[in-house]
């Protein structure tokens, strides 16, 4: 059986040592009292371990029931529901005008990980949830937020995101949706939206749906799209629940993973709704808010590589095969433990790399979507919401696909046991899978990379990344104890200028040469980005070698030089194959 225990300490160092949250106190709105984080943590905690993570395996074996269009939760996910709206998470990053407690993004982030390595597919209901808040309290009228948003902010209804149809996945464009002006102002909404999560679910009375589609008059095309929001039931002008709107739950989809999580196709019969948002904006509105929608879903693949990496850790230190090379290291035991084996030694650090560095990774962003929203400085702002732009993609499409690797491994660590059910592996391994593909695939991710964020602005986005990395190159480049740390990032760092010079040129001669470089692009991009963490980490716990918590930082080291050595370097290949050219990108003429 599984296990999981929040890793309170590493948010602790990611949090304090590395990003030094405590800089922004006082300075910062919201940044006012620190010292909640700790109790933050450990609550969070025990809510992940005690009421989510038990139900994981249950939800997944049982998965959901459909019947005459209402959809059933597995067995004890309505009162986590209850227990977590109880406990006042779902308000913790909202605004206070509505009901929220108007905290931090980067202090809420660790519970979002906590709640995806316990619970995927639980995690969905609040995910969701707050990425149509967000579109919401962005773009909705004053009428409008007050009718919804406290509700979803108390958490007693839920919000979905409805954008796909059979026709239109990535390219919306293709949306087919309509809606028709009513006279009282409000639309009609006629179509089929599919893949729609938690569209339909018993945890919540009222469910809000922020819907894509087409007015009579819209151009073809993303340029007409506009955004409506609706809801299950109606609202009466006092606040109360009133008819049930033409919204009905078609059927459910049998899928790889996140069996407890319903995956709708949502049938709209003339369903009464409102215009968010100018019309044919839509698709802008819901690019404005998916910044923070793609972190999110980065954080579901940290979450999962995190516990499949402790699972691996607890089950290879137990396990007994073989014997160490270099001599039997428990001789009084039939065999060693499998981590006398550098090849599984090799697996499990590639997994702590990823876990630990792509934790401050998305705490990182985390901070920078609080100091574009939040910084009283103007510039501070701008150049934190250009870091969050930049890095998005590359934080989405690293951390998810990391997560399924990190799965993987944890899968081959185990075994032949890592294919059996009941240890819990293979259910990370599918259940992190859909993370690459949805809030738009990771092979779109990297073309947002190379053909929006990279030419924006004629390249300034780069500097708000490449600035801190060189900057730290240079701080440290005489410091002799960081020499192992700062040669392979700076020649890394130059693999990524010369690749980010590459694919400036020969797309705009050529944009098949930049969209055929971009996943490689991407994954250059990644890679330099951890480099730079592990470096940063290395540095901070080279000053902490000695006292009560040596073994602590003695491990950051040795990850951090792993990550160096034996991760880093492949940026190397990276780059030939990114620089070979979109030529050796051909189908035969007989395919
Ligand atoms: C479990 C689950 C939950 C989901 N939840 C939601 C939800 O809540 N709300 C919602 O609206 N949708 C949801 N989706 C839909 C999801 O966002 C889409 O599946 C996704 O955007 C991809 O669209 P598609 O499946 O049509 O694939 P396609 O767009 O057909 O893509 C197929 C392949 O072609 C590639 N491709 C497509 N276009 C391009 C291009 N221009 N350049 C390069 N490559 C391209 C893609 O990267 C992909 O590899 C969910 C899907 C699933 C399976």
């Amino acid at each position: 059986m599984p296990t999981y225990t929040a890793p309170i300490r590493d948010f602790q160092f990611a949090l304090k040592e590395w990003l030094e949250i405590g800089q922004y106190q006082g300075n910062v709105p919201g940044f006012d009292d620190l010292d909640i984080l700790d109790p933050i943590l450990d609550e969070g905690a025990r809510f992940c371990q005690e009421v989510l993570f038990p139900l994981n395996q249950v939800g997944d074996a049982e998965g959901l029931k459909y019947e005459n269009g209402n959809v059933t939760l597995p067995t004890g996910f309505k009162d986590a529901y209850r227990q977590y709206v109880e406990s006042g998470w779902a308000s913790f990053a909202c605004d206070a005008e509505f009901g929220g407690q108007n905290l931090p993004n980067v202090l809420n982030t660790p519970l979002i990980e906590m709640i995806c390595s316990s619970n995927l597919s639980f995690g969905l209901i609040p995910g969701l949830t707050h990425g149509a808040y967000s579109a919401l309290h962005l773009f909705g009228t004053q009428e409008q937020k007050q009718t919804y948003l406290p509700k979803m902010i108390s958490g007693e209804w839920t919000g979905v995101m409805c954008l796909t149809e059979p026709q239109a996945g990535t390219d919306l464009g293709l949306i087919t949706t309509k809606a028709v002006p009513n006279r009282d102002g409000s639309y009609a909404i006629t179509g089929t939206k599919i893949f729609i999560s938690c569209g339909e679910h018993d945890a919540v009375d009222n469910i809000v749906h922020l819907i894509l589609a087409r007015l009579p008059d819209a151009p073809k095309g993303v340029k007409g799209i506009s955004l409506f929001v609706a809801s299950k039931y109606l609202v009466n002008t006092d606040g109360s629940l009133g008819e049930r709107n033409a919204i009905q739950c078609g059927s459910i989809e049998h899928k790889m993973g996140i069996h407890a999580s319903p995956t709708c196709v949502m049938n709209y019969e003339g369903a009464k709704a409102w215009l968010v948002g100018e019309p044919h904006k839509g698709l802008r509105a819901m690019f404005t808010m998916m910044n923070e929608a793609r972190l999110l879903v980065g954080i579901q693949g940290l979450g999962i590589g995190e516990i499949a990496y402790q699972n691996a850790l607890a089950y290879a230190k137990e396990r007994l095969q073989g014997r160490a090379l270099r001599g039997a290291l428990l001789p009084n035991k039939p065999a060693d433990p499998i981590t006398a084996h550098p090849d599984v030694r090799r697996m499990l650090l590639t997994q702590r790399a990823f876990a630990e560095g792509g934790r401050i990774l998305a705490l990182w962003m985390a901070l920078h979507v609080d100091l574009a929203h939040r910084h009283p400085d103007e510039t501070v702002r701008r150049e934190a919401d250009e870091f969050v732009q930049l890095l998005t993609p590359v934080t989405k499409a690293y951390l998810t696909s990391g997560g399924t690797e990190t799965a993987s491994i944890g899968m081959q660590v185990l075994g032949g046991y890592g294919f059996i059910r009941e240890y819990g592996m293979e259910q990370y391994l599918r259940d992190c899978r859909i993370t690459e593909i949805y809030e738009g695939t990771n092979g779109v991710q990297a073309l947002d990379l190379v053909g929006r964020k990279l030419p924006m602005h004629t390249g300034r986005l780069l500097r708000r990344f490449f600035h801190p990395v060189s900057q730290f190159i240079e701080e440290n480049r005489d410091v002799p104890e960081m020499a192992e740390f700062t040669k392979p990032l700076y020649q890394a760092f130059r693999s990524l200028q010369q690749a980010s010079l590459w694919v400036a040129q020969k797309g705009l001669a050529n944009p098949d040469e930049a969209a055929g470089a971009s996943v490689d692009y991407l994954n250059l991009f990644a890679h330099v980005t951890l480099g730079y963490i592990w470096a940063r980490t290395a540095k901070i716990a080279l000053a902490k070698q000695e006292g009560d918590e040596k073994a602590f930082y003695q491990r950051k080291l040795a990850t951090a030089r792993f990550y160096m050595h034996k991760l880093l370097p492949r940026h190397y290949s990276l780059l030939a194959t990114l620089t070979s050219g979109v030529k050796h990108l051909e189908l035969a003429e007989t395919d």
